[in-house]
């Protein structure tokens, strides 16, 4: 089983983006930074220098520490930020990480961030092949990374889903094609489904939610990140990474619930379009379409 596993994340899983000899877009930005990683199989965190960085020999290790050079690559070159925190820091993973138990074939992938460290588990095989192996994945857990470092969140109520949101809207925007998040590494024997669907929610609407400790940060996730959907249906999805990764580090702030994270990507399309431009409209437009009303005090006025 494990094998089999590791296989398959290594067939499809890795990510094809190489990061480039210099960076164009970004120049002050240096064009790769250092990855950390930590092999865990053995019981205990074994950290990872020279050939076995460089060229791994168990390929569950190796594809996850190509995707986290992938990672890393995406957000230098297309937001011109230097590691997570945008100065330089390196990206640390663990692989094989196990349960929180000691148990191995954790069938989850989080972000610590006491530790500054992305815990990748194996999966048990049925409900997930090792995660390393889904570049979605682990741009959303290096997001929660990005997130720490912009703003305080609490991780519950409408922060928590704000958090999720942002994560999952950026491994779309690095993943583009579907809309699907983890589609590489859920449950390895059911074909074409994904850990959500940022297009087809349960919820569409802020007044269909309901109350309660059964809609946690991944269910409250699904607002935001369907605005996120329907801007990039209106301007395209690349436009759409670039006005919500924006609000993410220029504008949301910590007291933000939805309708300040909504405030704050129209405050960034508003600094690159303009208060009256056609993408602050479709910003505007795609928040209403889901229940949220900014009350944006920008200059666009609705005719
Ligand atoms: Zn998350």
């Amino acid at each position: 089983m494990q094998l089999t596993a590791a296989m398959n994340a290594n067939a499809r899983g890795v990510h094809a983006s190489v990061p480039p000899a210099a960076n164009a877009e970004h120049p002050s930005v240096p064009a790769a930074g250092a990855i950390e990683v930590w092999d865990a199989s053995s019981g205990v965190e074994q950290r990872l220098t020279g050939t076995d960085l460089a060229r791994n020999a168990d390929p569950v290790v190796a594809t996850a520490i190509a995707n986290a050079r992938a990672v890393d690559a995406f957000f230098r070159t297309t937001f011109g930020r230097d590691g997570w925190d945008g100065q330089g820091a390196p990206m640390r993973i663990i692989v094989h990480a196990p349960n929180e138990d000691g148990t191995p074939n954790m069938n989850n992938a989080y972000w610590n961030r006491g530790q500054q460290r992305i815990f990748i588990g194996d999966g048990d095989g049925r409900v997930f092949d090792p995660l390393g192996g889904a570049f979605d994945v682990m741009v959303h857990e290096a997001t929660h990374a990005i997130v720490d470092s912009s703003v305080h969140l609490r991780y519950s109520g409408q922060q928590g889903g704000i958090n999720e949101s942002w994560a999952d809207v950026m491994g779309a925007v690095a993943d583009p094609g579907d809309w699907l998040i983890g589609e590489d590494v859920f449950t390895p024997d059911v074909p074409g489904d994904a850990i959500r669907d940022l297009e087809h929610p349960s919820y569409t609407r802020l007044a269909d939610l309901p109350s309660g400790p059964e809609v946690g940060p991944h269910e409250l996730s699904a607002l935001p990140s369907l605005a996120a959907v329907r801007v990039a249906e209106a301007l395209g999805r690349g436009e759409m990474g670039r006005i919500w990764y924006r609000a993410l580090v220029e504008h949301l702030d910590s007291r933000a619930g939805f309708a300040g994270a909504a405030r704050a990507t129209l405050d960034a399309a508003a600094e690159l379009h303009g208060a009256t431009s056609n993408q602050v409209g479709a910003v505007l437009d795609a928040w209403k379409s889901v229940g949220i009303d900014p009350r944006w005090k920008g200059a666009r006025t609705d005719t």
